[in-house]
């Protein structure tokens, strides 16, 4: 069995002032499920006496025989110890929480992708934001450096932003415009990225001078004061990018990335290629 060593008087885990320096966490992995959650993918650790579980952060009452008693000091997991009273108030199973989990999970879907933009609009809306810019120099011998030619550069359809881009007459729904006007953007360029029926869906945005793991982001109104704010996703969903060159085919190009890539592998070979971003499951705005 796996398991792992943290220290409990570390700022990580917040357990303050206890006698032990260090104990045992076991991670709940396969048929060891956590008691409080049920998930099994190591999310959750036990130790000697408590639960650490990400998924339950609340106090909920009693759930099978644990009661929460504290937050870690990062706030990412919910400190759960056996309640050995006898006062059951509230006590419920992890099922019935689970259930209630996935109903609220489902509900919060619901909402969100009732207040996507439809696409015929934001088709529309990125259409003119896209001919109201225009590729700067620099920007373009980003391109060029990456061995675009002249027609490739302009069939990709770029546009250079500054940070926090001024638009006009855009729909705040519109995922990546902010209320009074502006874009949640960053100093870079912004692409298109088409679905099947070559609509524009969604924008992505390359930004200039940042490190290399979170270079690209996607176009969204989701910001830390705006939670609520539009993200990219279609009927709930991170779009994936088509790029269909004309004329008959049989071949289709996947390839992993929603941008240069896939656009050049259709464009050089011809054929329509699908471009799906990397880690696609499960990415949340
Ligand atoms: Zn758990």
């Amino acid at each position: 069995m796996t398991s792992t060593l943290l220290d409990l008087n570390s700022p990580h885990l917040g357990f303050g002032s206890s006698t032990r320096s260090t104990s045992k966490l076991t991670p709940f992995k396969r048929s060891n499920h956590c008691p409080i959650c049920d998930s099994n993918d190591g999310r959750c650790s036990k130790g000697d006496e408590i639960i650490l579980c990400l998924t339950e952060t609340y106090d909920v009452g009693i759930i099978n025989g644990y009661k929460l008693r504290k937050l870690s000091k990062d706030n990412n997991w919910g400190v759960w110890a056996p309640h050995s009273v006898d006062d059951n108030y509230n006590s419920v199973n992890w099922q019935t929480r689970k259930a209630i989990r996935d109903q609220q999970a489902d509900e919060e879907r619901r909402q969100r992708i009732a207040k996507e933009l439809p696409i015929d609009q934001r088709d529309h809306l990125y259409r003119k934001l896209l001919s109201d810019l225009s590729l700067c120099s620099m920007d373009q011998g980003d391109l060029d450096r990456r061995g675009m030619s002249q027609s490739e550069i302009k069939g990709f359809n770029a546009v250079s932003v500054g940070q926090f881009q001024r638009v006009q007459n855009l729909s705040s729904d519109l995922p990546g415009v902010l209320p009074g006007g502006i874009l949640n953007s960053q100093g870079g360029y912004l692409w298109p990225l088409y679905d099947v029926h070559g609509q524009i869906v969604a924008l992505q945005l390359r930004k200039r001078n940042v490190h290399q793991d979170n270079r690209y982001i996607w176009l969204s109104s989701s910001t830390r004061r705006h939670p609520d704010g539009n993200g990219p996703h279609v009927n709930g969903e991170i779009p994936l990018a088509v790029y269909k060159s004309f004329g008959p085919y049989s071949r289709i190009g996947l390839v992993e990335g929603t941008g240069i890539k896939p656009f050049l592998t259709s464009t050089r070979l011809n054929i329509p290629v699908i471009g799906a971003a990397g880690g696609h499951v499960g990415l949340i705005s």
